[in-house]
């Protein structure tokens, strides 16, 4: 029987890393979610809705098509046809996704996406996101909420944005603060906040490499 694994978290712990390793060990699909929040996100800011404007972001949040790929060695998202993986990790889209995140027809939305592609799975899947395991997935064969220190969050973070910007120098204390920020407002909204589920294993990754996490998440799996 397919295998459905749910990771939370907020960014920084290593939850997508972490998630298509396990992922590619055991042959199972991998969904990013937040890739999904991106992608409508994306749509809205290239159609000119007001993204501060939770009606007009819920009116328009059944017309972008999004579609995403789910081979965890090459996870793809499109937008109506288009390849949006690099505009999606822009500044300009992450300092928008939680409000567009917030509004409860958009969750509908890509939470009915996230179930069919779950259900779909073959083998299984490895989903990362904020509210898989409470709210998307209640029924997960095993949930994972992964933690770190705020430092060790912005470090990683920082890393990527370093690598992304071709080694530009990244203002690490900014970084922090624009991650802290921004959970604050996942945790705070009405619908499907981030939180841990009761049944969820908590894995602290700040003192763990990469491996390690893997390991561990591998081995509550195949307990
Ligand atoms: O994981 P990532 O940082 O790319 O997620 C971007 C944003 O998408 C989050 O800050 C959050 O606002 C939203 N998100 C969400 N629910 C999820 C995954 C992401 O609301 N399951």
């Amino acid at each position: 029987v397919p295998v459905i694994v749910a990771v939370d978290g907020p960014s920084g712990t290593g939850k997508s890393s972490t998630s298509r390793a396990v992922a590619v060990k055991l042959g199972l699909s991998y969904l990013d979610t937040g890739a999904q929040y991106r992608a409508i996100t994306w749509w809205m800011l290239k159609h000119g809705v007001d993204v501060r404007d939770a009606s007009a972001v819920a009116a328009a949040a059944d017309r972008p098509e999004i579609v995403s790929g789910t081979d965890p060695v090459d996870p793809t998202i499109t937008v109506d046809g288009a390849d949006a993986a690099g505009p999606i990790r822009t500044q300009e889209v992450t300092d928008a996704v939680s409000a567009v995140s917030a509004v409860p027809g958009v969750r509908a939305r890509i939470t009915e996406l996230q179930r069919a592609i779950a259900a779909g799975a073959p083998t299984g899947i490895v989903v990362e996101g904020r509210d898989i395991g409470t709210t998307v997935l209640p029924d997960a064969d095993v949930k994972i909420f992964l933690t770190a220190s705020p430092e060790a969050r912005a470090a990683r973070r920082g890393g990527e944005l370093k690598a992304a910007g071709g080694g530009q120098g990244v203002d690490l204390d900014a970084t922090r603060e624009a991650l802290l920020k921004r959970d604050a407002a996942d945790s705070g909204r009405k619908t499907s906040p981030l939180r841990k589920a009761d049944d969820a294993v908590e894995v602290d990754t700040t003192e763990l490499a990469l491996d390690q996490v893997v390991e561990c998440v591998v081995t509550l799996i195949e307990e």
